[in-house]
């Protein structure tokens, strides 16, 4: 495996081959690398406000600027509208209370699940020691 047996990427816009990629921003929504003059219009665009997106949750399509960043630990990609934001973040909020995995109540103690189980919520010191003994 040397340097030749590299296979060739594409900027993801404009589709040229690509000698130096550039890495899209998160809030742009784009999957792979881009050329540099795609990276620099695209850069420009979002500054300006002009991109729309539509909110992963209800679809309703915003400007970029008006939609916000979901937190981690929800595990979503996209941007969401204020709207579903907010209510995102109080079903959350709700959802801490319990084991996501028994749905026992918890107390004051409570696990965060490792990223690679990929699960949400928070575990009891049970559930958390199955996952681990399951998952590693
Ligand atoms: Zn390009
Ligand atoms: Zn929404
Ligand atoms: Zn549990």
């Amino acid at each position: 495996m040397g340097l030749f047996s590299k296979k060739t990427e594409y900027c993801q816009i404009c589709n040229k081959e690509l000698t130096h990629k550039h890495k899209p921003k998160k809030e742009w929504g784009i999957k792979g690398p881009l050329c540099g003059d795609c990276h620099v219009s695209k850069s420009m665009e979002f500054y300006e406000g002009k991109v729309r997106q539509p909110c992963v949750e209800c679809g309703t399509t915003r400007k970029i600027t008006d939609l916000w960043e979901p937190r981690w630990q929800w595990d979503i990609e996209g941007l969401l509208c204020k709207e579903c934001f907010d209510k995102k973040e109080e079903s959350f909020d709700k959802k801490k209370t319990f084991c996501s995995q028994c749905g026992g109540k918890m107390g004051f103690v409570r696990y965060r699940p490792k990223p690679k189980w990929k699960m949400e919520g928070e575990l009891c010191r049970k559930c958390w020691d199955t996952q681990k003994a399951k998952f590693g």
